[in-house]
């Protein structure tokens, strides 16, 4: 008896709540429903036990679709700031991972050469958990800057072992660098000590006091400095680990500088 009049009582509280929203409220979500039967979008219930909060999400399937119906290559997915049902469940799975002391940032099994679903899903949710946990900002020199229209962030999330050596898509072997410091990292510019302080490579001392010079502005020397301390996620358990910061030092700014 008591669980009927609960039934009911969800029924009438419905009924009130739609009459209460105006035609095209009611259509929209009408059409929101129909579109996550055919799985383009996720359904609040599902979404909510992922953000504790009902909205309706694009699927990946429902991206792909918007894309090809807006004439955007598919290959520019990536870069656009959606991000989606499948994006956000890989994402939390990151940032739940637990920070072991001997994290080993080389996936060193035997792995299909061809690119999977999984694994370019897996990537996107890396980007979007780096970004977000350093807060869009270069943990070198702080810019913090969006597209004119804040479609696209310009911070990368870089891999501190480059993924093209096995380096794993997680939060500890990540980074968010601009794409400047991005490219200063990856070519040996500079390294960090276990205590994320940057260490700049000598060579950069020898260099003509011109060179690396925007206008007036000493960019290169500017904002790469030994001993700076790097800005850093607000959790600890996301800072980049020190077996990542030692496998760089010593494999790209020690023997690997280009
Ligand atoms: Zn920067």
């Amino acid at each position: 008896m008591k669980g009927r009049r609960t039934r009911m009582s969800t029924i009438v509280r419905k009924e009130q709540r739609l009459k209460t929203f105006p035609a095209w409220h009611r259509l929209l979500f009408r059409s929101a429903d129909i579109a996550s039967k055919d799985g383009l979008l996720s359904h609040p219930k599902d979404t909510v036990r992922l953000l504790g909060a009902r909205q309706w999400m694009l699927t990946e399937r429902g991206i792909d679709k918007a894309l090809k119906l807006s004439g955007i290559p598919i290959e520019q997915k990536s870069e656009l700031p959606v991000v989606t049902y499948e994006v956000e469940r890989v994402k939390k799975e990151i940032e739940a991972g637990k920070r072991q002391k001997d994290y080993d940032p080389i996936d060193n099994r035997k792995k299909p050469k061809a690119i999977t679903r999984e694994s370019l899903l897996r990537r996107r949710g890396f980007r979007q958990a780096v970004i977000e946990t350093y807060d869009y900002s270069c943990s070198i020199c702080g810019l913090k800057v969006s597209s004119p229209k804040s479609l696209l962030w310009e911070v990368e999330a870089a891999h501190i072992v480059p993924h093209r050596l096995s380096g794993k898509d997680d939060i500890w072997n990540g980074i968010a660098l601009c794409h400047f410091h991005h490219w200063c990292f990856d070519v040996g510019w500079f390294a960090l000590t276990p205590d994320y302080a940057i260490e700049v490579n000598s060579r950069l001392s020898e260099l003509p006091v011109d060179y690396g010079v925007m206008r007036e502005l000493d960019i290169l020397r500017g904002s790469i400095k030994s001993n700076q301390k790097i800005s850093l996620p607000r959790r600890q358990n996301d800072y980049p680990h020190e077996n990542a910061i030692l496998w760089h030092r010593k494999n790209i700014f020690m023997k690997g500088a280009v």
